[in-house]
Formats: C-alpha cells, sequence, structure tokens
C-alpha cells in the first residue's frame, strides 16, 4: 500500500508507473485541494489548453479499482485545515509514501525595496490567473491601478513569458480559456499596457524555450521589440561557441533576431513587450508620490564572463538603468517547501529541492517531480523522473512486502475522485456560455459546496 502525497503530473505518473510495474499494488493520493492535476490547474498557463491534455491519461490512472483519491487533506502544515495527517502517521500506515508536492514556494531575489507593493512574485500571479485558492491578495493592488499597465518581469525563463504574454493579451482574447474571471475583469480596464521581460544574461543563455518565444512575437496590439546593442553585446565568443553546437538554440536566435530594433525607435513606444537583456536587478525603488509603492526597478548593466559554454556569468559594469514600472513581477525559479518529515509541526524552510538518491529520501520515503529534482522540465520530463522513483522503491520493497498495511481511514472530511467529477462536471457547465473549457471555483468553499448539495 503506497501513499502519494500531491495529485500533479509527477504524482500521477508516479502512480501510473507503480501500477503499470506492479498492478496489485494500492494506491491513495492524497492532495490538498479538493481537486486533483496540481500543476497542470493551477500552474499552467490559461491559453496553453493542449498542455492540460494529460488529465485524460491522469483520468485513465485514477480509474483503476487500486487507486484512491483523498482530496482536501493537509499533509503536515501549520495552516488551518479540516483534514490533516502528518507524514510520520502516514508513514506508519503505509508501505511506503512519496512526497510528490512539487516546489510551491517564491524564490526571492534578496534585493532592497523587495517588500514594496507593487512587487509580486510570479507564484502569487499564476495562482492568481489560474484562480488557485487562497491567492486573492493581488486584488486590492489591481483594484488600485489606472487604465494604463507599466510592468517589468524579471527572469528569462518560461514562467517570465507565460506572465508577460498573459499581461500583454487583449482580454477579449482570453475569454474562451480558463483564466480566473476576476483577472480577465482586471485586465480589462487596461487601455494601454507596456511590458519589460528582463534578464541578466544574453539571448543565448535566456531558459525560455523557442514555442514560448514564438508566442511573445505574435501578440495582437503588442508588438515585440529587441534592443540591437543588447544582443550584440552578448556576442561573446563563448556564446557564439554555444549557438554554434545547439540547432534548437539556432533557431530560437534566428526567430529572435527577427525582432531586433535600434533603441532610439524603441524608447518611442510606450506599449508592447521588450525582451531586455544583460541587466542585473539591483533595487526596487519607491514612487516619489508614494513610499510604499514601487516605481521603478534599478539594474546594473552587466556584460557577459567566463569562456567555459554553458557557465558564463553576468558582471556589472557599474553603470545602471531605471526602469518606470507600477508592477514588478519577480519570475526568477521557484523553492520547494516539503511538509515535516517528523512530528505535526510546520513545513521546512523553503529549499532547491529535497535531497535524495533516485528518488529515496529514508527508508520507505521518496520524492518525485520538482520536489526531486528542483523546478525544471516541462510536465512529459516527469515520466523518466517518476519512472526512476518507482524502480528505486520496487528495488527497496521486493515482491512480498505489499499488503502489510492498510493505509489512512480516518480523514471523514477528504474529497472522493467521484466528488471531484462533480465539481469538474459543474466548472465544465459554468464555462459553456463563454466558450471557455472551465471556470474554477475560486474558494475552497465553493468547491465543497457542489458536493455537499448533491
Ligand atoms: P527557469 O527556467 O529556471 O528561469 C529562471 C530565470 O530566472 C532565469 O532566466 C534566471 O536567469 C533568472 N534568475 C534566477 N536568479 C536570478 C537573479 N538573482 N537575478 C536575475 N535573474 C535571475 O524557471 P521558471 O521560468 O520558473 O520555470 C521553471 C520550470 O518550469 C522550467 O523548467 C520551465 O521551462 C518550466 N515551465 C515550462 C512552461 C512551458 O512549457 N510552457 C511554462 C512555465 C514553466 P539565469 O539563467 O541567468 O540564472
Amino acid at each position: 500500500m503506497v501513499a502519494i502525497v500531491g495529485s500533479g503530473p509527477s504524482g500521477f505518473y508516479v502512480a501510473k508507473y507503480l501500477l503499470k510495474s506492479w498492478p496489485e499494488a494500492r494506491v491513495d493520493m492524497i492532495e490538498q485541494y479538493p481537486t486533483p492535476h496540481g500543476l497542470v490547474r493551477y500552474g499552467v498557463a490559461p491559453d496553453h489548453p493542449e498542455v492540460k491534455a494529460v488529465e485524460k491519461d491522469f483520468s485513465k490512472v485514477a480509474s483503476s479499482s487500486n487507486f484512491r483519491f483523498f482530496g482536501n487533506v493537509l499533509v503536515g502544515g501549520d495552516g488551518e485545515a479540516e483534514c490533516r495527517v502528518s507524514v510520520e502517521s502516514l508513514r506508519r500506515n503505509y508501505d511506503s509514501v512519496v512526497l510528490a508536492c512539487g516546489a510551491g514556494a517564491e524564490r526571492k531575489l534578496g534585493i532592497p525595496g523587495e517588500d514594496l507593493e507593487g512587487v509580486v512574485s510570479a507564484r502569487k500571479f499564476v495562482a492568481w490567473y489560474n484562480s488557485e485558492p487562497k491567492h486573492t491578495d493581488l486584488e486590492p493592488f489591481f483594484e488600485r491601478r489606472e487604465t494604463s499597465l507599466d510592468a517589468v518581469v524579471v527572469g528569462h525563463g518560461n514562467v517570465a513569458l507565460d506572465c508577460a504574454r498573459i499581461l500583454a493579451t487583449k482580454p477579449e482574447n482570453l475569454v474562451e480559456t480558463d483564466i480566473a474571471r476576476k483577472t480577465l475583469e482586471h485586465l480589462k480596464r487596461f487601455d494601454k499596457k507596456k511590458v519589460s521581460v528582463v534578464g541578466r544574461r544574453g539571448p543565448a543563455q535566456a531558459a525560455f524555450t523557442i514555442k514560448e518565444l514564438r508566442e511573445l512575437t505574435h501578440i495582437d496590439g503588442a508588438p515585440l521589440s529587441i534592443f540591437k546593442d543588447e544582443v550584440q553585446k552578448a556576442e561573446t565568443p563563448t556564446s557564439l561557441a554555444e549557438i554554434e553546437s545547439s540547432r534548437a538554440l539556432k533557431r530560437k536566435l534566428e526567430l529572435l533576431t527577427k525582432f531586433i530594433v535600434n533603441e532610439r525607435n524603441n524608447n518611442e513606444r510606450d506599449y508592447g513587450v521588450s525582451l531586455r537583456f544583460l541587466l542585473k536587478p539591483i533595487e526596487f525603488k519607491a514612487r516619489q508620490s508614494n513610499p510604499k509603492q514601487v516605481g521603478s526597478v534599478l539594474f546594473e548593466k552587466c556584460l557577459l564572463s567566463g569562456d567555459v559554454p554553458g557557465q558564463q556569468r553576468s558582471e556589472g559594469t557599474g553603470t545602471f538603468l531605471e526602469l518606470p514600472c507600477d508592477l514588478a513581477l519577480l519570475a526568477v525559479g521557484y523553492l520547494a517547501e516539503p511538509p515535516a518529515l517528523e512530528g505535526s509541526g510546520p513545513k521546512s524552510k523553503p529549499i532547491p529541492f529535497l535531497p535524495n538518491v533516485n528518488g529515496r529520501v529514508g527508508d520507505f520515503l521518496y520524492t518525485a517531480g520538482w520536489l526531486k529534482r528542483g523546478p525544471s522540465g516541462i510536465i512529459g520530463s516527469n515520466i523518466a523522473d517518476a519512472r526512476d522513483t518507482v524502480q528505486t522503491m520496487l528495488n527497496d520493497l521486493g515482491p512480498l512486502s505489499f499488503g502489510e498495511k492498510q493505509g489512512i481511514s480516518n480523514l471523514e472530511d477528504h474529497t472522493t475522485w467521484e466528488d471531484w467529477q462533480a465539481i469538474d462536471e459543474a466548472e465544465r457547465k459554468s464555462g459553456e456560455p463563454l466558450g471557455a473549457p472551465r471556470l474554477k471555483f475560486p474558494d475552497v468553499h465553493a468547491m465543497l459546496q457542489v458536493i455537499r448539495k448533491q
């Protein structure tokens, strides 16, 4: 009997490959929200519905008679929850426990001004536009905005590009997605939007992928600009060697080059998206008219240093650039916040990942996904990752060990897979009149009401 904590892609792929290798295994999946799918539901951008197709695969896993879903159950933690269980208790009640609860904590920069109003983590912004429960704290900020928005997104990963695209896209083009309606209403108020996406290294080192870059190149009403001098300064011999050795990178840079403009022209444009390079954030500065509110981000201009391909670093030049903004989004990666492994105390401090060897954390305690390897890769990366953890589990257990333990039985208020199906149906129905795949319930209470009304 195996407990999997977390029902995102990593948890579901562990369940899938465990049940495939060992059809007699029994799996209980434990999830903090009443609904499953973790990152697929609350992390994938609303205008990427094709990525969410994996949910079908997960439903097949859940249809196994050896699979049970325990939603609305918090594992460890010190927040309020009707249903709670500790990792220790799971270890007593299951033959093996797999922690697949992701990396859901925000990563900070640790520079002055980070606590100003308007400096927001991408973690919060993504959760807000995806209706993740408990993430309504951006409402007051957006309510106070005028009719224009000047946003600076720090980071050059796919999360940064997701955030920039959602901000820059015309709200009417997002109606037929499952974006949170409150977010959409707020975005509708802006008749002018400028979004600068700023990285500390050059185009060849940017973490975003070509698909996400391509999407940024054709946002209706939001032209993309890239500054010639920033691209040229990043063309070090080491960068050229990096580009030469990768066809994918070469293609990405060919696309990027098409959007290079001269700086003078770009300065004249006060709307659209710009991708900025070689700028390291130094400080968030307060607005003169309101010292609690961010008014600009101070960047130090950088050059690349290092002659090992793939390992160039950004080095400050002692010259600075200040970009005015109302909103500064930090998209510089995530951290993991696993539940306490012993006792029933608070979660651990944010860490890059949970130390493990091929998924093994301790005796019959395992991990998978972002908690195992840190926040990297696409959803499909969790397949090989899950297989690796499953193999470790099977090597440890031996064929006769399953079945000695019976799992947890005293969680009265948990949601079941059937409950999720009722919530799913209600959400899909409410999306129908708008042509949206679903309208997600923004809070747990509303989800539980659907079930209790049945
Ligand atoms: P990421 O890909 O690791 O990108 C993090 C970005 O933050 C990098 O540009 C990094 O720059 C920058 N950064 C880190 N520390 C910084 C600092 N102190 N100052 C300035 N910049 C800093 O992380 P992510 O965007 O959060 O994405 C996480 C994972 O999810 C990735 O594997 C991503 O591909 C995946 N994802 C995929 C999709 C998709 O497939 N559509 C969507 C979203 C996310 P350096 O490179 O210089 O360190």
